[in-house]
């Protein structure tokens, strides 16, 4: 593996308009609303949804009410593989994506007839601020002989100038598959992920040196000491976490392959290392098994386990009812950008439907950590 000497970005550091920050997001995640009031502008949404004839999609890290509501009136709730699969198959006009803001320029590069809306267009990611393209494409001039794999939290932009995406459901499938016709990779951006997909595939990558900045917060000395309590738990983990959690992993997958985990393996207890929002789903689907957080930070911190992404917290129900009823929050891409942009996207998604891959677990937890190990980080 060799790693480029890009160094990842600080955060709190807003961009020109102020509008990137971590502080600026949480500042703008709405207000915990009452029983009554939720159940009311859940009804509204309905209602909208209905008339606008548009969709709900959303994924397992934004707020509760959101994923519920998406499944209940005919959308999904699911990963980013899924989600720009659903977008692009359902037959809607309007695609209201709840998320952040490069799932809503994926929908839009892969439907551009259709209408995309946000509930908050500075919902953004991490790893999509630390890329910036000009800054890639100078990278990715700088080795011609490489193939361009990037994940698919970065901006059209710099999927534009990628040979392939991957989304962490499928990205060691895809390398492995390069890796075997002898390519040599250039991976953007998440360093953490490029790590693990470069060590279960011995392909040749470089790496972008970006970060989540929710799975980046997780302990490994602080999971050892969890695991210590908590002796029958399997830990659970997404591969956009450091090296020293991932290494403590009975399962490392996506979310779906997560939550997969959580309904299908024998245990009754877990510890898991990703989005709180995601134990959403992982309740529903397991009721009677015990979900434990995995700790971000050590005893000196203020907030033990708190991993939430502040950027798909900005979701809410009234942001999303104001954007079904105004039609604000478009999303636009720039279509010399979106064609360019599709080439690498589309791809991901022949390849991904000609494997066909469903995993599912059997009851035997050796054998199925075996197989959610091996099929990928996703
Ligand atoms: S959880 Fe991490 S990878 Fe996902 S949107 Fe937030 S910052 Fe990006």
């Amino acid at each position: 593996m060799v790693e480029s000497p890009l160094k990842s970005i600080e955060f709190e550091r807003p961009d020109a308009a102020g509008g990137a920050c971590v502080a600026h997001a949480w500042a703008r995640v709405p207000e915990t609303l009452t029983p009554d009031r939720r159940a009311a502008l859940k009804a509204r949404v309905k209602q909208l949804l209905a008339e606008r004839n548009a969709v709900l999609v959303a994924h397992y890290y934004v707020d509760a009410d959101l994923q519920d509501l998406a499944e209940e009136t005919g959308g999904c709730v699911a990963d980013s593989l899924e989600m720009a699969r659903f977008g692009r198959d359902h037959p809607a006009h309007t695609l209201v994506v709840a998320g952040v803001r490069f799932m809503g320029e994926t929908a839009k590069i892969l439907s551009p007839e259709k209408r995309i809306l946000m509930p908050d267009l500075d919902a953004t990611c991490s790893l999509d601020l630390g890329c910036p393209a000009d800054q890639f494409a100078a990278f990715c001039d700088a080795h011609p002989d490489r193939t361009v794999v990037v994940y698919a939290n970065t901006s059209a932009a710099v999927k534009a100038r990628a040979d392939w995406m991957v989304t962490s459901s499928i990205g060691l499938d895809i390398v492995a598959h390069l890796h075997a016709q002898g390519k040599k990779i250039l991976w953007a951006p998440d360093r953490h992920l490029g790590r693990y997909v470069q060590e279960k595939t011995g392909a040749d990558m470089l790496l972008w040196q970006g970060a989540c900045l929710v799975h980046d917060e997780f302990k490994g000395v602080e999971l050892e000491l969890l695991r210590r309590e908590h002796p029958r738990a399997k830990i659970l983990v997404h591969p956009e976490s450091p090296a020293s959690v991932v290494a403590q992993a009975d399962v490392v997958g996506s979310t779906s392959q997560l939550i997969d985990a959580v309904r299908t393996l024998p245990a009754t207890e877990f510890i898991v290392a990703t989005d709180n929002g995601i134990l959403h789903k992982m309740r529903a689907v397991a009721s009677g098994k015990r979900l434990i957080e995995a700790p971000t930070a050590g005893n000196s911190a203020t907030c033990k386990s708190c991993a939430h992404c502040p950027w798909m917290a900005m979701n809410g129900l009234e942001n999303l009812i104001h954007v079904l009823e105004t039609g604000d929050n478009e999303i636009q891409v720039d279509p010399r950008i979106g064609e360019q942009a599709y080439i690498c996207i589309d791809r991901m998604l022949t390849f991904a439907a000609e494997r066909k891959k469903t995993v599912r677990a059997s009851g035997d937890l050796a054998r199925d950590t075996a197989l959610f190990s091996g099929v990928g980080p996703a």
